[in-house]
């Protein structure tokens, strides 16, 4: 996995630069939840679930089908008086999808672990993109405060926070230019 930190900045910037005008906060928050949910599939290690089972960790909860079907569920169980086919309710369903699957994209992204199974249940494989900068984080809270964590921290400040916060900081000043036009 790419760090919680990393993962969350991702789905934040998702919900920021999005149209929607809900609660910010709340939508904010259930972004990075979605971002985050994924890699609770560690917990099947206890279960004696090794990593390439397909309930294994980077299996279904990082799949496609995983992050269609938990868009369906927070937008039906927090947003339940919009309409499901209004402009806003597809929009919903629409960055928690791209919040969840963004976990998986940054996964694909990292330099360690076994890739990621975008295609489970349909199929097992375990995918990483051709480009792989990203340091793969260690699993745990304890072992993230170490030298290696902290080289994560580095590394995803340059691949993640820059880009996250350049958009951020233009989709600010968009936004600024437009309401003075209105
Ligand atoms: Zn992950």
């Amino acid at each position: 996995m790419a760090s919680i930190f990393g993962h969350a900045l991702a789905a934040y910037t998702i919900g920021k630069v999005s149209t929607i005008k809900l609660n910010p906060v709340k939508l904010s928050l259930l972004l990075i939840c979605c971002a985050i949910i994924p890699d609770a599939d560690v917990i099947m290690f206890s279960f004696g679930y090794p990593y390439e089972h397909p309930l294994g960790h980077r299996g279904f909860s990082h799949s496609i089908l995983f992050a269609f079907l938990l868009a369906f569920v927070v937008r039906a169980i927090f947003y339940r008086k919009v309409k499901y086919f209004s402009k806003t309710g597809i929009m919903l369903f629409f960055i928690f999808l791209i919040a969840t699957l963004s976990h998986s994209f940054l996964d694909a992204c990292t330099n360690g672990g076994r890739g990621v199974g975008f295609f489970i249940p349909f199929e097992n494989t375990r995918y990483f993109f051709s480009w792989r900068p990203i340091l793969v984080s260690p699993l745990g809270a304890g072992n993230f405060f170490s030298k290696w964590g902290w080289q994560v921290v580095q590394n995803e400040l340059f691949y993640i926070g820059i880009p996250a916060v350049s958009l951020l900081i233009v989709n600010f000043f968009v936004r600024k230019i437009r309401n003075q036009k209105a």
